[in-house]
């Protein structure tokens, strides 16, 4: 079954389109992940559903196998782009939670063997 974006009013609604390119890491019929435009790490990338779901907030009980297969895919996806020692995962989360793009997002980022460790978040600063 394919899936209409013609209701997804955001930049990610823009990319599934075709609208807009993306460097793609990743996709299949549910899922795609693709490099983050301002890569905050030396790899940084987002995994998004293909269905519409503003924020992880938005998830219903129906979502739980998307999820799982996103949240399954990350370290498959990271070992790929060269991370196999290691990354960090975010999930922004509403306006207090940093959110910019209203399109559940995945960041998945870290730096490759040989780089620098990414700084521990103290959530103090
Ligand atoms: P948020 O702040 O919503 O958690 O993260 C949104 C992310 O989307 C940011 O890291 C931002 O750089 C990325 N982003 C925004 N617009 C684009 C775009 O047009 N293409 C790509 N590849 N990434 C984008």
């Amino acid at each position: 079954m394919s899936i209409d974006h013609s209701d997804n009013p955001t930049i990610f609604g823009k990319i599934l389109r075709g609208e807009i390119p993306c460097k793609k890491v990743y996709e299949d019929a549910e899922v795609l992940a693709f490099h983050d435009i301002k890569p905050m790490a030396e790899v940084h990338f987002l995994i998004i559903p293909k269905k519409f779901i503003p924020t992880l907030a938005h998830t219903v009980a129906d979502d739980t196998a998307l999820l799982g297969k996103m949240l399954a895919l990350v370290p498959v996806l990271a070992r790929e782009q060269g991370l196999g020692d290691g990354f960090r995962t975010a999930i922004n989360t509403g306006k207090l939670g940093g959110q910019d793009v209203y399109h559940l997002h995945i960041h998945v980022f870290g730096n490759r063997p040989g780089g620098n460790p990414l700084r521990v978040m103290s959530g103090a600063d």
